[in-house]
């Protein structure tokens, strides 16, 4: 029976790592705080590691599912690391929406000890880990990844080979980079109509049969601002490092990137005002703050 490991049970995590459950695995959890590893494994029944090595032991698959990549990376040393007990022939397959260099150095230091390495962050939020829907955007060698893909199959719906390692981090921080653009320019162009006179309800109805329709637009803004519920699902911390990582990529590419630049900028200032525990779509109270207006 495969044994599998998964380490990082946030917000994303928590969801993906009950779809591997299944007695067709020999699962273990764990995470930072022990106490949620715990509850987690004494629930679904099973086992429950004290450390990252402990998790690791006579694997053939750890995930790993984390805010940043060097956060992974910190897990790979020392007495209680992952490299302590990961065996070669076995594979780490690194969920965190990561930056290619951290990937990139990882899957070195691995493979110098016949340990394979996928960089594999995910789409779809918390509804489509719980339903296990997931999009898996996959950097690395494509026989590594049809070894894993039955298990990554468990939370992922559509899976994607995007190229070497760090392809799949580089996927996933232009798409968020995108996410950012919308709920940006959505909240402004609303602030500016509410100023106008024309309701944010009245609004998004036309625009979502029109061209200017987006995901922020169609489900973001209708169910998490005119409500005022903003849910805590995808922290605002998150989507900055996000759109960090892709301003950098363009960067490093010389790729002229003005409009990258400026939604890096101005999700580190939301960052900053909002917090470590503000969920993305409340970037949208900023632009209201600015505007002197409230969307609905
Ligand atoms: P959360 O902030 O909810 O959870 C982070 C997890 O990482 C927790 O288990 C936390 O442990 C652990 N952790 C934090 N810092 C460290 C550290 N230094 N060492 C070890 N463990 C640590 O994040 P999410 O689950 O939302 O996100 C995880 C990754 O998935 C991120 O890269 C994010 O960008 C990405 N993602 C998130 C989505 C979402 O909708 N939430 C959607 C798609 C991708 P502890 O419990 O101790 O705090």
């Amino acid at each position: 029976m495969p044994r599998v490991a998964f380490l990082g049970l946030g917000a994303i995590g928590t969801p993906m790592a009950r779809h591997l459950a299944r007695p067709e695995f020999d699962l273990a959890v764990w995470n930072r705080t022990g106490p949620k590893a715990e509850a987690m494994a004494s629930e679904l029944g099973v086992r429950h590691a004290l450390t990252p090595a402990d998790a690791a032991r006579e694997c053939d698959v750890v995930i790993t599912c984390l805010p940043v990549s060097r956060n992974v990376e910190a897990l790979l040393d020392g007495p209680d690391g992952l490299l302590a007990t990961m065996r070669s022939g076995a594979v780490l397959v690194d969920c965190t929406s990561g930056d290619a260099a951290t990937s990139r150095r990882m899957a070195a230091r691995l493979a110098e000890r016949g340990i394979g390495f996928l960089d594999a962050p995910v789409s779809g939020g918390v509804v489509g880990a719980e339903q296990g829907a997931l999009t898996v955007m996959v950097g690395g060698d494509a026989a590594t990844l049809e070894r894993v893909h039955p298990v990554l199959a468990c939370f992922g719906k559509r899976i994607v080979h995007c190229g070497a390692v760090g392809a799949g981090d580089a996927l996933k921080a232009v798409n968020n980079a995108l996410l950012a653009m919308h709920i940006w320019g959505t909240a402004e162009g609303l602030v500016a109509l509410e100023k106008a006179g024309v309701k944010a309800e009245i609004a998004l109805d036309v625009i979502n049969t029109s061209s200017g329709r987006s995901n922020s637009s169609m489900n973001l803004f209708p169910e998490r601002v005119l409500t005022r519920a903003f849910p805590r699902t995808f922290r605002l911390a998150l989507l900055d490092k996000d759109v960090g990582i892709a301003a950098d990529l363009a960067r490093e590419h010389q790729v002229p990137s003005p409009l990258l630049q400026l939604t890096a900028e101005l999700f580190r200032m939301a960052h900053n005002e909002l917090g470590e525990e503000a969920d993305h779509v409340e970037a949208a109270k900023v632009v209201e703050r600015l505007g002197g207006a409230q969307i609905g």
